[in-house]
């Protein structure tokens, strides 16, 4: 996949589920859902299911924050701000999304998560970063570094 003025990446629609492709250039214009109409809201972790994990994470132009977590793990809720944040800051330049791991065994082993939560960075489809725990500065650190990424992969000095 070449590089491209706008990048692009596919988020399933929070509402009918339907996968758009998004222009992150506009991400912050409240992008719509083709099929249904209703808002792809982007400023916030948007949910994957290890179906989506191809087309939404890997096959992502902008870099993507991938938050490992599990509904009954405590320190995933506390870190869950943290990364609210970063997607609202990064608003065009990255995607975070939040992937259940419970539903996802199998990418959960191939990405080796042996603790939740655990964010991977991913860039052109492959991991480049990863925060284990609770660690707030970890996920800011990581933040700033996917958006260093981002405009790096743009070709602007
Ligand atoms: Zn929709």
């Amino acid at each position: 996949m070449s590089a491209t003025d706008t990048p692009r990446t596919e988020v399933r629609c929070g509402f009918c589920l339907t996968l758009n492709r998004i222009d992150m250039t506009r991400a912050g214009d409240r992008p719509k859902c083709g099929k249904c109409d209703r808002p792809i809201l982007l400023d916030r972790p948007v949910k994957v299911e290890a179906d989506d994990f191809q087309a939404t994470v890997l096959g992502s132009e902008v870099p993507v924050l991938v938050d490992f977590y599990a509904d009954w793990c405590g320190p995933c809720r506390m870190l869950a701000p943290h990364l609210d944040q970063v997607a609202a800051q990064g608003v065009g330049e990255l995607l975070v999304v939040k992937l259940d791991s419970d539903r996802a065994p199998g990418l959960s082993q191939e990405y080796q998560i042996r603790g939740l939560p655990t964010v991977l960075l991913f860039h052109q489809g492959k991991e480049i970063s990863r925060v284990v725990g609770m660690d707030p500065a970890g996920i800011a650190g990581l933040g700033a570094q996917a958006r260093a990424a981002a405009s790096a992969g743009e070709g602007v000095a």
